[in-house]
């Protein structure tokens, strides 16, 4: 349910309501409008009518029903866009368009710092690394893991760089978030409600894929999921959905950005080189997604793409990297944002 507060409620008000709302068994989420105060109260959808008494309490104007199932993550709660600062000035859902950009797998230490530098001088504030992969094959490369993880950290010193990487299982959260300013979660994961959950638990910024065959609805759900845990630091990523079409590898889904506006106050991420698969067509979808209004952009490249051990194919040299990001700020200027 949705508390809405009178213009001017007083603090004392405020806070008592959210004292009710905690006596009641749910949990106060209040947002400060610029106009007036809004509180979420969220919990059990069972006997939530019983929120409507709140009504009576002072400060308060009316009590209604929150329609989407997606509570914290929609628009009905929150109306500004959320803005997620993941450090060092790096914020997505802002006007600047931050691109995180690096190899799909960390394969080791030089090969991750080279990567961090030439994305770097390329345009990138985040540097992206596997170093826990989720393959297909169970014989394919599965990632350095705790080595991997120390590798990106000596990037990030050697670059300044924040770090993005997956977190595949629930056990490996408190690790993970150790080493990460952003804790990707891979599109086979994005209904693993219990690695959500623990994601949740923490207060780290969270790049939350979409699945390979899931609906924006569902995707908000699992968003959902993190949130409800109290952490709202939530980054959508579209990166290509399943369909018929076999000459990219995924259909990337640009009309979720403008759904996703409407329906959500959280920053959406386009992945280009999982959303195509080829090299060839990552820079004409980034900028696509840029001018479809993108809040960031996440780039596989690697020093040597044909050496890479996963996804080479889509991989971008650093030179054509870079040529990417000039374009993109083109693009960026042209619809009021920047890089
Ligand atoms: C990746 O980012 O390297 C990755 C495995 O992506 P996805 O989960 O979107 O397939
Ligand atoms: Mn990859």
């Amino acid at each position: 349910m949705l508390v809405v507060m009178q213009l001017g409620a007083a603090k004392k008000e405020i806070a008592d309501v959210e004292s009710e709302i905690v006596r009641m068994g749910y949990t106060p989420h209040p947002i400060r409008g610029v106009e007036r105060t809004v509180i979420g109260a969220i919990g059990d959808e069972r006997g939530k009518a019983r929120l409507q008494a709140l009504e009576t309490l002072p400060g308060v104007e009316r009590v209604i029903p929150i329609l989407k199932p997606y509570k914290l993550a929609g628009r009905e709660l929150r109306k500004e866009k959320t803005h997620i600062d993941a450090g060092n000035g790096v914020i997505f859902g802002g006007k600047r368009i931050p691109i995180i950009a690096g190899p799909c797998s960390v394969e080791g230490l030089e090969q991750i710092c080279l990567a961090g530098e030439l994305v770097k001088r390329g345009g990138a504030t985040v540097l992206r690394g596997g170093a826990y992969k989720p393959r297909t094959s169970p014989y394919s490369f599965q990632g350095l893991a705790e080595e991997g993880l120390k590798m990106l950290r000596e990037a990030q010193k050697r670059t300044g760089l924040l770090i993005d990487t997956e977190v595949m299982k629930e056990a490996a959260v408190e690790l993970v978030a150790e080493y990460a300013d952003i804790m990707q979660i891979g599109a086979r994961n994005m209904q693993n409600y219990d690695l959500l959950k623990a994601v949740g638990q923490t207060r780290k910024p969270v790049l939350l894929k979409r699945g390979l065959a899931n609906t924006i609805s569902e995707w908000l759900m699992s968003a959902e999921y993190i949130m409800s845990q109290g952490n709202m630091q939530v980054i959508l990523c579209e990166r290509g959905i399943r369909t018929f079409e076999t000459a990219t590898r995924n259909t990337l889904d640009l009309n979720a950005i403008p759904v996703l506006k409407r329906e959500t106050h959280l920053p959406v991420v386009v992945d280009p080189s999982h959303g195509t698969g080829h090299w060839e067509y990552v820079e004409d979808m980034a900028l696509a997604a840029i001018a479809a209004g993108a809040d960031g952009l996440i780039i596989e490249v690697h020093p040597n793409p044909q050496e890479a051990w996963s996804d080479g194919a889509q991989s971008l040299t650093p030179e054509r990297f870079s040529a990417l990001v000039e374009k993109a700020r083109k693009v960026a200027a042209a619809v009021g944002r920047e890089i």
